[in-house]
């Protein structure tokens, strides 16, 4: 059985339920003027929740890893002085105690730290018995049941105010991002918790300024309901990722063009189309089913004749072949070729059956 997830309403104080929830702010808090500074402008924006990084995970030792509780009157101050309901990352059941009990509104565990079932329960079992807001960034690894696993451990330990962020995947592939979005992982996790509130994160997807817009058109196009963007007063001369911050007028510019599409259910023409996916969608798992039958056959004869399974040259024909096809098509040549060897190891799958009976 699927575990699920028992979540209540995220109900933040003063934040209308809108897309795009936003959550915005530097990278790290790095001093107390830059952290007033960013703030002021971000609110005089409109921007309603604030985040910063106090406690910083670094790659390497010896970069910047963060002020730590020296930061947290600051945070407290943008509360006071603006309004906005503050943001931060925990990594340790210590960061959790001194966030609470600086009032930090909302918590998040990084990518970093959710990777790491140990540390998740731990910051779960810090959280037991307290009703605060926790958000759950992806692991670093494309790896969506450790991702569900973290929510569960915070959901079991009682917090049910919970949302996740999608802030991309390291891989080794990936040239244009700094991490891959691998949109189909949160469009997975959103299909096993249709309730569960998941936010874009652009900046660490990118690791580029240029590319905070359109992956944040592109998260609202998909329908997940926020962004948390890193904006910061003097983004070239922050002391943590300097390229993928924006300035707060920036920030407002790019939230400014979004287009906002409606979420809301099915009209009368959607649901026209998508009975013809579902035919579409019958007719491909016929065709495939049938394309299995032949490959079943082949099989009997490869057994007949003594030989492999696998012949190598014919895959690659076929890879080839269909992959030119596909993209004449107006398909992405990557994604036939990942169509194509999946049915290609589900045949071999069947072919390895036959030659054993
Ligand atoms: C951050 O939000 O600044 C951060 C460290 O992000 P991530 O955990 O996604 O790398
Ligand atoms: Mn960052």
């Amino acid at each position: 059985m699927e575990l699920d997830l028992e979540l209540k309403e995220l109900a933040l104080p003063g934040i209308e339920k809108k897309r795009p929830m936003v959550i915005a702010g530097p990278c790290s808090a790095e001093t107390e003027e830059q952290v007033m500074d960013t703030a002021k402008q971000l609110a005089n924006n409109g921007i309603k929740i604030f985040r910063a990084g106090v406690w910083k995970p670094r790659t390497k030792p010896g970069g910047f890893e963060g002020k730590g509780a020296e930061a947290l009157p600051w945070m407290q101050r943008v509360k006071a002085e603006t309004g906005m309901l503050t943001a931060t990352e925990v990594a340790t059941p210590e960061h959790v105690e001194a966030a609470l009990a600086a009032g930090i509104d909302i918590l998040w565990i990084g990518a970093r730290t959710s990777a790491n079932p140990f540390s998740v329960q731990a910051i779960a079992d810090a959280l037991k018995g307290v009703d605060v807001p926790v958000f759950i960034k992806n692991p670093v690894n494309p790896d969506i049941e450790l991702w569900t696993g973290a929510l569960l451990r915070l959901n079991s330990a009682g917090i049910q105010r919970l949302g996740a962020i999608h802030r991309g995947f390291s891989s080794v592939d990936s040239k244009l991002y700094r991490n891959a979005p691998m949109w189909h992982l949160p469009i997975e996790l959103k299909r096993r918790f249709p309730s569960l509130p998941i936010i874009t994160d652009p900046s660490h997807m990118g690791g580029r300024r240029d590319l905070i817009a359109p992956l944040s058109q592109q998260a609202m196009d998909l329908g997940f309901e926020g962004l948390m963007i890193e904006s910061h007063c003097n983004p070239d001369c922050a002391w943590s990722d300097a390229k993928q911050q924006v300035l707060p007028e920036v920030l407002d510019f790019i939230l400014d063009r979004l287009v906002i599409r409606d979420s809301v259910e099915a009209t009368e023409s959607i649901s026209q189309l998508r009975k013809q996916i579902d035919e579409l969608d019958n007719n491909l798992m016929e065709l495939l089913s049938k394309r299995m039958r032949v490959s079943r056959e082949i099989a009997a004869y490869k057994k007949l004749h003594n030989m492999t399974v696998v012949q190598t040259a014919r895959y690659s024909e076929i890879l080839d072949k269909r992959g030119a096809q596909g993209v004449l098509c107006g398909m992405n040549a990557d994604f036939i070729k990942t169509v194509y060897e999946a049915i290609h190891s589900e045949s071999v799958r069947q072919q390895i059956e036959i030659i054993n009976k």
